[in-house]
């Protein structure tokens, strides 16, 4: 069976996984990191989450309000909330994927304490709409998520850049991974040491036993991912039986994994640091995939297809369709497993009906229930077949 995702992990991982580590290993993973997002401080988290709450709280922000797309991960506005911040959530555009940034500007209150920007599925966020938006507004801190984008980039500028910082996601789904784990980077010297000093107080060094968790999950992900394994993999999580290991959310809950203030091991930061050297391949092969879905794709009257836009990193390929369970349970008969990724509006998950502050959100609510993720890991043979899945799901 081909899955939906599949990190790029090979012996070099494994070797630096299973070598011993420590705390020094997190901080050359933060050096490296660094260097590869062209930022001058990277600070390692457990969770992407985590660092964002910690950033808003280094910040010094509290019972401020902060603006954020309705379309994107829940845990970035559960960060928001248990920083002690409320979201206001922004509709997105009518194209493409990212928040409706004229909506954005005009959530901008005295209340306001920051905008989180959010290059979804890798789509960078348009920089020359939000620098006018800093310049109208020059109090406004400005978050970049790049858990989906890393380095993408508008017009040849980055977008980690475009701020007064950044986060990122590193767990096993994202572009490179570290297992589990996040970062944090920003080119001010003054927010670094914030966030270092509050990372200090609020996180505590790892258990003894973390490491070897995340050494024994690291290397389970090996087989699971393989062709043969994951078919078995893939009925068990259609069972429930994995939701301790996939399961991210609980639509009723405004809550973080337990142990989000545990720092990150430096086996996570000797995987991460391998993984930096596979970037730009990484991001290069899914570029080549994602065109390639274009050609084969384009002209079926029923799929959507999402641009091809220079400078965007692909976290996800995401054509949208109205015949998204249709064409998911056809393309498993086959062999194919697709994804459903973001299959909510974050205003609209139970948590959020007392919390959400802002209006309607008409076109999250269509993404939700339309975007089909196709597989990026796979080469242009396995592309094609994933195609012909699709073309033949949508007119069986
Ligand atoms: C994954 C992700 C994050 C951070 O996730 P963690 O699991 O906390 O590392 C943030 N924003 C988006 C859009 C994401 O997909």
């Amino acid at each position: 069976m081909i899955p939906r995702l599949k990190p790029t992990l090979g012996w070099g991982e494994l070797a630096a996984a299973w070598t011993p580590a420590g705390a020094a290993d997190v901080e050359r993973f933060e050096g490296g990191f660094a260097e590869l997002m062209g930022q001058r401080h990277a600070i390692a988290f457990p969770y992407g989450r985590t660092g964002l709450m910690l950033l808003l709280e280094a910040l010094g922000l509290k019972d401020r309000e902060v603006i954020c797309p309705a379309y994107t991960c829940v845990v970035v506005a559960h960060a928001i909330v248990l920083s002690g911040n409320r979201p206001v959530f922004v509709d997105c555009a009518a194209e493409g994927f990212n928040m409706d940034l004229d909506q954005a500007e005009a959530a901008i209150t005295d209340h306001t304490g920051a905008l989180i920007a959010t290059s979804l599925f890798g789509y960078p966020v348009d920089l020359d709409r939000l620098d006018g938006i800093r310049r109208r507004n020059p109090g406004l801190v400005v978050v970049q998520d790049c858990a989906h984008s890393f380095a993408a980039e508008w017009q040849g500028r980055p977008v980690q850049r475009a701020g007064d910082a950044a986060f990122f996601g590193l767990n096993i789904s994202k572009l490179i991974t570290s297992v589990f784990g996040g970062m944090v980077t920003t080119d001010n010297a003054d927010v670094a040491g914030r966030l270092r000093a509050v990372r200090g107080q609020r996180l505590h060094p790892p258990g003894w036993d973390k490491g070897w968790r995340r050494r024994l999950y690291l290397t389970a992900v090996y087989p699971a991912f393989s062709g043969p394994i994951y078919g078995t993999v893939n009925r068990l999580e259609r069972l429930g039986l994995l939701d301790r290991f996939v399961k991210y959310y609980d639509d009723a809950a405004i809550d973080m994994p337990a142990d989000h203030l545990e720092a990150m091991t430096g086996v996570e930061a000797r995987v991460g640091g391998r993984q930096l050297r596979r970037y730009h391949g990484l991001i290069g092969h899914r570029r080549e995939i994602a065109a390639l879905y274009d050609r084969i794709l384009g002209g079926i009257p029923s799929l959507r297809l999402p641009p091809l836009i220079e400078g965007a990193t692909y976290s996800h390929y995401v054509p949208c369709t109205a015949d998204r369970e249709a064409i998911l349970e056809h393309a498993l008969s086959e062999g194919v497993q697709l994804g459903r990724l973001i299959e909510y509006s974050v205003p609209e998950l139970t948590a959020y009906q007392q919390v959400a502050v802002g209006g309607a959100f008409p076109n999250a609510g269509r993404l939700a229930a339309s975007t089909l993720n196709l597989p990026l890991h796979v080469g242009p043979r396995d592309a094609r077949r994933v195609a012909g899945v699709v073309a033949r799901a949508v007119a069986p």
